[in-house]
Formats: C-alpha cells, structure tokens, sequence
C-alpha cells in the first residue's frame, strides 16, 4: 500500500506520483489536500475517486471552515483563492474527513493522523521526535502510525510499532525538491520512503497566471 501526505494543490507532483507508484488504489493520506498550489479542486477529485484513507489537514480545515485564520500571508492567500475553486462536491468530501482514523488493514492497527494521535491539526512531530515516550502519551497504541504535517519524511521502528511520515507530494521541506511518498507493506511491516521528480516549472507558470503569490513556486526549487 501507499502512503501520500500534504500534497496542497499540487497537481502534477500528484501526477508524477501516480505514474511512479503504478496505481493509488487503497492508498493511506494523511491531510492537507489543499493549500499553497492551484489545483485544489483537481487533488480532491482524484483523493475522492481514488477512495483515499484519509484524515483533514489543517489547510483543509481553513478551507472547510472558511477561515484563514493561523496562517500566513502566503498561505492564508492561497486558501482565500482555493476556496473559490473547489466544487461543493469536494467541499462536502472535505468536510467529511475525520481528524484521525484508527483500522485494521492486512491484520494491524494502522493509525492515522495529520499532526498527531492528540493534536492532529496543530503538532508537529519531527522524527528525532519519535520515540518509546512519545508514543506512550499517545491516547492510541497503534502498530503503525502515519502522520503529516511536517512534509519531512522518516520511516522509524520504535518497539513493536512502525512510526512513518511519508514526506509530502506537494512542497517537500527537507532540501530534496521531489516530491515524497512511501510504500508500506503491512505483512513485512517495513517502508520505503521514494521521490519523484515533476515539472516544478508547469506549477510556477500557473502560480503566476493565477496571481498566487510567486514565493510559494519558487520555494519549490529549494525544497524548503
Ligand atoms: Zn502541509
């Protein structure tokens, strides 16, 4: 199975993803769909077509609540422009992501959550984060948590359990441009984190011609 996370609009990392990983059937997603790049409405569609297992992020919250509130400049101006663009379809599909979700798959508890198991909108969980405490003050005891938020992947055996950030599609923060996902198998329980490179380039054009700010694209360049 898949693991994708904070892909924010961005369509063609989205694109270059799917074409790497074969197929997104049954594929994990831990939040932010929407945010900072033009496509939102492009990303929900295939997040609702593909039947993600999904959480909301805190982006798709703005934008469900209708509030920009606790973002910056840039980030509060592109879920402004988002939410003109989503369909009340997908309005109403983001509206129904919960804000964890907690199955069984292939025979482990598979935990998912955006920022984490007690604050899954707001924490950032770093990997040198992750450790035996961490987990303990987890009101959950899953054998594997997926979370976001960060856009830094890590793949990290703590215990018993298997802790994975699958990095993000849409605007990779840990100085690799590519776009970042992982592939989970639950019988091995082990992962793999892989990255993708996409034309950074088609997304700058239509930052532009969107007049979204222009420092959103060209962060894209840096991973940062
Ligand atoms: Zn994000």
């Amino acid at each position: 199975m898949f693991v994708l996370s904070d892909i924010h609009g961005n369509l063609p990392a989205l694109e270059a993803v799917r074409a790497d990983a074969g197929s997104l059937e049954d594929a994990f997603f831990c939040g932010d769909l929407v945010g900072y790049y033009p496509w939102p409405d492009e990303v929900v569609d295939v997040a609702r077509k593909k039947d993600f297992i999904g959480v909301r992020g805190n982006h798709d919250e703005a934008l469900v609540i209708g509030s920009s509130f606790g973002f910056g400049g840039e980030a509060g101006e592109a879920i402004q422009w988002s939410k003109g663009e989503v369909s009340d379809r997908n309005l109403r599909y983001l509206e129904a992501l919960p804000y964890t979700r907690s199955e069984k798959f292939q025979g482990k508890d598979v935990l998912i959550a955006h920022g984490s198991p007690r604050q899954p909108i707001e924490e950032y969980i770093y990997p040198e984060r992750v450790n035996e405490q961490f987990l303990e003050r987890q009101t959950f005891d899953p054998e594997v948590l997926l979370l976001g938020h960060t856009h830094v992947p890590f793949v990290k055996e703590v215990g018993d359990a298997l802790v994975i950030n699958p990095g993000s599609v849409g605007q990779p923060r840990d100085g690799d441009p590519r776009a970042s996902y992982a592939e989970l198998d639950l019988k091995a329980m082990d992962a793999e984190i892989h990255r993708v490179e996409y034309d950074i380039g088609r997304v700058e054009e239509k930052v532009e011609e969107e007049g979204l700010p222009v420092g959103l694209a060209k962060r894209l360049e840096k991973g940062r």
